[in-house]
């Protein structure tokens, strides 16, 4: 019976009335991609492409990288994967691409400001994405780090189509973007919120420094209404507005997340089954309602027992 149990597939991501909740993953290398299909990731929402340029002292081969990717692509036929272009700087320096002169480097050339800046880079990453989706079953989107305003979204997108890729979009992570979600969503073709630097840029507090961990809370109001504005852009547009942040993993917060527009969650593949339990116990009307409990706190302590009393009661 215990293997039974184990072969038994899993169920997708759903809320109790039956609406439809992907659940994806985080990951970080190929190799992660056969145990988060065991876990019954149901795609990948994050796949960050740093591992590849760790250690060296220019940019990989575009025949590595399409490796790489294919290897992703393989284990995830049929399903979304969602590559996100390089993330350099800030907390994810790389040697030949990062100025170590920054003073600020969370606030320096990071994310898409360094591909924009060294273009031939994004370009190579761009052709071995396109050439390893060329063939395979899996649905490749691919996305930019860092987003700030609408004319890096819209250059992005349209570099993007320009290698053959159809579906372009970019990471709502900078405040700017998602207070601006409308209009950046008109550029792209959908948005994924990073609630961990969306975090760190809302409230101003590094998220390397540990004395700060208290500010650096997803519940904190401030942050959850920047998710809101993204959630109703995408949803007067009609375009896709996942999470891809550690804020996703965490079962209470994901039904506010999804109360507040979420469209899919993507997380750590291990914090996969807490979550789809957690979002199966609960309507679309009772997330929202989770939701509207923790905008109105005055604070992320506040929020998180708001949002719990909430669902405490609906369920
Ligand atoms: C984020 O900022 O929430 C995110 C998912 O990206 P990273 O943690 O890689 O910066
Ligand atoms: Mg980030």
């Amino acid at each position: 019976e215990a293997a039974d149990l184990a072969a038994a597939p899993v169920t997708p991501g759903a809320l109790a009335d039956g609406t439809a909740v992907p659940l994806l993953a985080n990951l970080g290398s190929p190799a992660g991609a056969a145990k988060a299909v065991e876990l019954g990731a149901e795609g990948v929402g994050l796949f960050r492409t740093e591992f590849m340029f760790l250690d060296t002292a220019k940019a990989p081969s575009v025949e590595a990288q399409q490796a790489a990717f294919r290897e992703l692509f393989e284990a995830f036929g049929g399903k979304r994967v969602v590559i996100r272009v390089l993330d350099a700087g800030a907390d994810k320096p790389l040697d030949f691409l990062t100025d170590a002169d920054e003073p600020n480097p969370a606030l320096g050339v990071r994310g898409i400001r360094s591909l924009l800046a060294h273009e031939e880079v994004l370009r190579a990453q761009l052709e071995a994405i396109a050439a390893a989706a060329d063939g395979t079953s899996a649905l490749v989107e691919v996305m930019a780090p860092m987003v700030a305003t609408v004319d890096e979204a819209a250059a992005f997108t349209t570099l993007v189509h320009s290698f053959g890729l159809p579906t372009g979009g970019v990471m709502i992570e900078v405040p700017s973007a998602a207070l601006l979600a409308d209009r950046v969503l008109a550029v792209t073709e959908f948005a994924s919120i990073g609630t961990n630097d969306l975090t760190q840029y809302t409230l101003a507090a590094d998220r390397l420094l540990g004395s700060l961990a208290r500010l650096q809370s997803t519940w904190h109001p401030a942050v959850l209404q920047l998710v809101k504005s993204a959630g109703d852009a995408g949803a007067r547009l009609g375009r896709h507005v996942g999470i891809c942040g550690e804020a996703a993993g965490d079962p209470l917060l994901a039904i506010v997340l999804v109360g507040l527009g979420a469209t899919s969650l993507s997380m750590s593949p291990p914090s996969l089954a807490a979550v789809r339990r957690s979002l199966a116990r609960v309507t679309l009307a009772d997330a929202k309602l989770a939701a509207a409990a923790a905008l109105a706190a005055t604070g992320a302590d506040e929020a998180e027992a708001a949002a719990r009393a909430s669902v405490d009661e609906a369920v």
